[in-house]
């Protein structure tokens, strides 16, 4: 059998850490299986990289952050397979590029496109584990590396999970699975046994970082299972899958988010056309857009505000900055001391009132609410950063899901 494992930054954070993630890693090669290990950077790397590389330049070149980033996976994946080579076993390191993660060209968000393992199975027949460097690939075009955005070592080892086969992809972490909500918030949240695709997907879009979303997407189109499970215990975990045979929990988590910004734009004429123009320019650059609210026309201008990743925040100012001129506004905003908390869950679409509960929810516990948006199965609301673990508790618990619900 073929199994493919990943482990998460906290996981390997020390040389102790890589060393248990070699036993257990090796204690699969030993029962028979063909294993294949996705690894993260060591504890906070990616985070000081990043840093460093902003002591330099806001903007930095895309080519050179992704360069400097994709040097995490590279330390973590040799140390990982020294510390196998310790336990008598055989393994061999791959990057990215040498692993077969073929991508677009986006710098610091770039898709797989396309996965030649060719290396890996020849690791493999020659009996080695073989160990990737999560979260790089290598650009069809240029060959440059690239990084697949943060946290996404997730999705390289469900894109090697499709290509070679693997029943599941095991993702291995800090808790025990996917919950009602960030037990680091919610002492009281409640580990899923089973969550779909669609949910999780809703879940991890909405900031539950456990998986990486384009994880998610990934593997739902390529049917593949993941298993979330610890790396320091041996729960069961949950397992995200089709689940078209399961019945569909009315609510399955709330999420929250402060990795995105508000930006206004503000006092543009009020004609059309101008949001063409601001998204279309926002869009051209790559920027991802969530949440967008105009508001009321009162003197013939009107404010237009939206959300985006923090990440993007500077980029995406100094773009509508030059465009302001031309569409007319008088300025503009970003706002990075907001967040969003989300309710998620399937049996929403047929449960009027959802929303309103969870509004007063949110008033009850002197939130205010600066935005709002929904779907048939999320309700998503922008409130102000200091509030959001309060928020996140009041709303978990006034939908009860720190018991079991039934369907
Ligand atoms: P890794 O480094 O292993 O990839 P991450 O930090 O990316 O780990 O993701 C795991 C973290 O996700 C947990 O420590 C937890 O705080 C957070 N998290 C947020 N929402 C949830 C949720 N609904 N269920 C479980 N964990 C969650
Ligand atoms: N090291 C990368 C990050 O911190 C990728 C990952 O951990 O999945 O985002
Ligand atoms: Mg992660």
């Amino acid at each position: 059998m073929i199994v493919v494992q990943k482990y998460g930054g906290s996981s390997v954070a020390d040389t102790e850490r890589i060393k248990r993630v070699a036993e257990r890693v090796t204690q699969a090669r030993r029962a028979g299986n063909d294993v294949v290990v996705v690894v993260s950077a060591m504890g906070k790397t990616t985070d000081s990289l990043l840093a460093r590389a902003q002591e330099i330049s806001v903007i930095p070149p895309g080519r050179e952050l992704d360069m400097l980033l994709t040097a995490g996976e590279r330390i973590s994946m040799a140390l990982l397979a020294m510390a196998i080579h310790e336990l008598g076993v055989t393994a061999r390191s791959l990057t990215g590029s040498q692993a077969g993660i073929i991508t677009d060209a986006a710098h610091g968000k770039a898709r797989i496109i396309d996965v030649t393992p060719g290396r890996i199975h020849g690791a493999l027949a020659e009996g080695h584990i073989v160990i990737v460097a999560g979260f790089q690939g290598v650009r069809r075009d240029s060959k440059d590396v690239t990084t697949l955005g943060r946290g996404g070592s997730d999705t390289t080892a469900v894109a090697l999970a499709a290509a070679l086969g693997a029943d599941v992809c095991e993702i291995y972490t800090d808790v025990d699975g996917v919950y009602t909500a960030d037990p680091r918030i919610v002492a009281g949240a409640r580990r899923l046994a089973r969550v779909s695709h669609e949910e999780m997907l809703e879940l991890a879009a909405c900031g539950a970082k456990v998986l990486q979303v384009r994880s998610v997407e990934y593997a739902r189109n390529h049917h593949v299972a993941i298993a979330v499970r610890s790396s320091f215990s041996d729960s069961d975990g949950t397992l995200v899958d089709e689940g078209d045979d399961m019945e569909q929990a009315m609510i399955s988590g709330v999420a929250h988010d402060t990795g995105e910004g508000k930006l206004v734009i503000r006092r543009v004429p009020d004609k059309p056309g101008v949001a063409a123009r601001v998204f279309t320019a926002l869009a051209d650059a790559n920027v991802n857009i969530d949440m967008i609210v105009q508001n009321v026309s009162e003197d013939g201008t009107t404010d237009i505000s939206c959300t985006l990743p923090v990440a993007d925040g500077p980029r995406a100012t100094r773009l509508l900055e030059e465009l302001s001129s031309e569409i007319g506004a008088e300025g503009i905003v970003f706002d990075t001391d907001v967040a969003k908390v989300s309710l998620i869950g399937a049996g929403m679409k047929t449960h009027p009132g959802v929303a309103a509960a969870m509004f007063a929810a949110l008033s009850d516990a002197g939130v205010n609410i600066e935005m709002i948006s929904t779907s048939t199965i999320r309700i998503s609301v922008v409130i102000r950063a200091g509030d959001v673990e309060h928020a996140v508790r009041a709303v978990h618990d006034a939908f009860g899901l720190a018991e079991q619900v039934p369907a």
